[in-house]
């Protein structure tokens, strides 16, 4: 931490800075540049990761996942660049990059057996934007995807705002014909009154409530809770964070069917996954 004399207002003030607060002003400043280019030539792409039925062992859906590798800065993680495109002012663009991305990668899995789904991530900018359910209503048509194979994933913060506007937002979507997840349910503070299935079809419970399942008894507790309100507000449960088959058991045990996690496997290039879910090339 260097210290500097600073003037402002004609009086001069004693500024501590902080070197490592440079750096990501810098690295910020860089990806920022960097996406402007990177959307306008549709650098971004997606990964795939099944949500899989554990009683049948079929997939049941894939969640597309924002990739983006820069040629100098190398991979950057999907939190950063979605922080910078919202801080940037394009969050809108990217979202329908990746849905266009999503969708035209998911289209090989239309007919598969069991009728997979898409599951995309949108932000709560997009879901407050007046254009966007014409939007998507119009890339879904393009790339041949039928809107109820389409899974919107919003996080439990985004809920947070006016109750009514929310309400309005949502129900715009679903009037389209989509359904709308819960993404990283438990971990916001969103009011129990939006888990009504007038307003959304599944709760995905978030990882941290996974992680130490095998022997927190106060998350397997959460977790039992949280399926037994879904089934009766008639919403479809996802776990997250799935690692391990000991933590798949014990999830079945608890009333989890639909899992997702490291344990089914990584997020992976789209065309790795074959039309029925296993990977195309397990010994590669
Ligand atoms: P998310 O939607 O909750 O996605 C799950 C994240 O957990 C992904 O990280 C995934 O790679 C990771 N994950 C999956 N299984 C496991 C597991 O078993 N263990 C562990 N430790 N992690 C697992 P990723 O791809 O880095 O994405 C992070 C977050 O960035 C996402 O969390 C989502 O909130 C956001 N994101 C990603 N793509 C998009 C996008 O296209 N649009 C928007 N708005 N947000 C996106
Ligand atoms: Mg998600
Ligand atoms: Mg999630
Ligand atoms: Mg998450």
């Amino acid at each position: 931490t260097a210290m500097y004399e600073a003037k402002r207002s004609g009086r001069a003030q004693v500024v501590l800075f902080d070197n490592g607060i440079h750096e990501r002003a810098v690295r910020q400043f860089q990806i920022e540049a960097a996406l402007q280019l990177a959307l306008e030539r549709g650098e971004i792409g997606v990964h795939f990761q099944p949500i899989v039925d554990s009683d049948s062992g079929r997939t049941a859906g894939f969640e597309a996942l924002a990739r983006w590798t820069h040629a100098d800065l190398g991979p950057i993680p999907p939190v950063e660049f979605i922080r910078a495109a919202t801080e940037s002012g394009r969050i809108g663009q990217l979202t329908q990059l990746v849905l266009r991305a999503a969708c035209r990668a998911f289209v090989p899995h239309l007919c598969a057996h069991g009728q997979p789904y898409l599951a995309v991530n949108v932000s709560v900018s997009d879901i407050y934007a007046d254009e966007f359910s014409t939007r998507l209503v119009e890339i879904l048509a393009a790339e041949g995807v039928p809107p109820d194979r389409l899974v919107l994933e919003v996080t439990e913060d985004m809920l947070l705002g006016d109750v009514h506007a929310v309400t309005q937002a949502l129900a715009r979507l679903r009037d389209q014909g989509v359904r709308i997840a819960i993404d990283d349910f438990g971990t916001g503070y969103a009011s129990m009154g939006y888990l009504s299935n007038y307003m959304v079809n599944i709760i995905k419970i978030d990882r941290s409530f996974v992680r130490n399942i095998l022997t927190n008894g106060s998350d397997q507790k959460i977790v039992r809770a949280v399926v037994s309100m879904a089934a009766d507000l008639e919403l479809a449960v996802v776990t997250e964070g799935v690692e391990t088959a000991e933590q798949a058991a014990l999830l079945r045990q608890l009333g989890c069917v639909l899992l997702q996690g490291y344990a089914y496997g990584r997020p992976r290039p789209p065309e790795e996954w074959a039309v029925d879910g296993r990977l195309e090339a397990l010994s590669a």
